[in-house]
């Protein structure tokens, strides 16, 4: 059958396909612990659930405009006030269906084919994709010495006279890192001096551990919003556990956020009504679910923290926001796609590989778990891998014998 070219160099989603796996080995009765998580598992705030049930009783769920519904858009200008002290108005915000779907559309939006987009290392695992579903070229940045911070000279080295955007996550999937003030301050100053656009992926940005601190790019930004070649991208999918609700959204000028519905109606017309209105009450109710999200998660970051610590030859930058943490296994094995393998097959944990994230060497577990699943887990990780361990040992109610080296 005939695929395109572009269609068949697009990679596979590693963690939707470990899901997959995770989920088949479930159905047959196997006790799969899952450190690949890439959502909380709390419940939706309240409001939430409230005003999608509202919505629903009206039964009328329609099209709507575009770029979303008013009052959202008008939760998500204050939402940047709040958190961002940031005065926009309504031209500079559009809604998508999710952060992933803003962050495509965006992509479309300002990238012509060949051109160059830098991403820094670790990265989350779709902006490579992205970047090549618009014709153009990841251009990776990777901090030396296996450090996830990157020096703005680590990214500014690397651009070029092809360079049209720059990403930026932080917190960062996969490695927890919160990029420091003086790094987002000095590529903003940079990105505005030499006019090139910068995407900020803040989906994670209140799930901080302190004493680090998140920092609004805005802070530094010397140019009016609608001049400005700044894009802030977020949503409710990570703070409110509304993955499944596919909300998120695009911070920027109105010629962008213009061009912008302009492509979004031609891909979805708009995202879905019930999903916004649910968004509209996350953002508009109670926020104390967000900070006990953020309390649950640091808690079990210590945990998870503890557990790899106590594993001789990992290694672990301990991660200061999110829900992630990427040790370094290459004391166990350099092919972190076959350990990933390995660990599912053999003791049914799963962790994502990090030569996905552009860290080969490194496993992505989770801590978005309970704290019993985290010690089973590291625990598992650890007997299948520790040549001292014993021969045996029980999941659940199953003997595990081991027969490999
Ligand atoms: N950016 C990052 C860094 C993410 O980790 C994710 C989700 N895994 C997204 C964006 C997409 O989020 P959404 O569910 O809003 O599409």
């Amino acid at each position: 059958m005939s695929i395109s070219q572009l269609a068949r160099e697009i990679a596979e989603s590693p963690t939707l396909k470990l899901n997959e796996e995770a989920q088949d080995l479930r159905d047959r009765g196997e006790a799969v612990i899952h450190l690949g998580a890439g959502e909380p598992k709390t419940k939706i705030p309240f409001e939430a659930m409230l005003s999608t049930a509202a919505q629903l009783a009206t039964a009328e769920v329609r099209y709507t405009p575009t770029e979303g519904i008013g009052s959202l858009r008008k939760a998500i200008l204050r939402y940047m006030e709040e958190n961002y002290n940031k005065v926009l108005g309504k031209d500079n915000v559009i809604v998508s269906n999710g952060a992933k779907q803003a962050i495509s559309a965006v992509l479309t939006t300002i990238i012509n084919p060949l051109d160059e987009v830098i991403i820094v290392a670790p990265y989350w695992v779709s902006y490579p994709e992205m970047v090549k579903m618009v014709y153009a070229k990841p251009v990776i940045v990777t901090p030396g010495d296996g450090r996830f911070q990157p020096e703005l000279d680590d990214v500014t080295d690397m651009v070029s006279s092809y360079t049209k955007a720059i990403i930026i996550n932080s917190p960062n999937n996969p490695s927890g890192a919160v990029y420091k003030a003086d790094f987002i301050g000095g590529l903003v100053e940079f990105c505005e001096k030499k006019g090139i656009y910068l995407i900020m992926d803040d989906i994670y940005h209140k799930l901080v551990f302190p004493p680090a601190q998140w920092t609004p790019c805005y802070k530094y930004s010397q140019v009016d919003p609608n001049q400005s070649k700044l894009i802030v991208i977020n949503g409710v999918s990570k703070l409110y556990a509304m993955t499944g609700y596919r909300i998120g959204w695009t911070i920027a000028s109105k010629q962008i956020v213009d061009t912008m519905v302009n492509v979004q109606a031609q891909t979805t017309s708009c995202p879905p009504l019930l999903s916004q209105v649910a968004a509209v009450g996350a953002l508009t109710g109670l926020q104390s679910g967000v900070e006990s999200l953020r309390l649950t998660l640091e808690n079990n970051r210590k945990v998870m923290i503890q557990e790899l610590n106590a594993f001789e030859g990992v290694k672990l930058i301990p991660p200061d926001g999110t829900f992630y943490s990427l040790p370094d296994f290459r004391a166990y094995s350099n092919d972190s796609v076959k350990l990933s393998r390995m660990l599912l097959e053999k003791v049914y944990v799963v962790a994502v590989p990090g030569k996905e994230f552009g860290m080969e060497g490194h496993l992505r577990l989770s801590y978005c778990t309970s704290v019993k699943d985290i010690m089973e887990g590291v625990a598992r990780i650890k007997w299948a891998l520790d040549p001292n361990s014993p021969n045996e040992i029980y999941i659940g109610d199953r003997k595990l014998v081991r027969d490999w080296k």
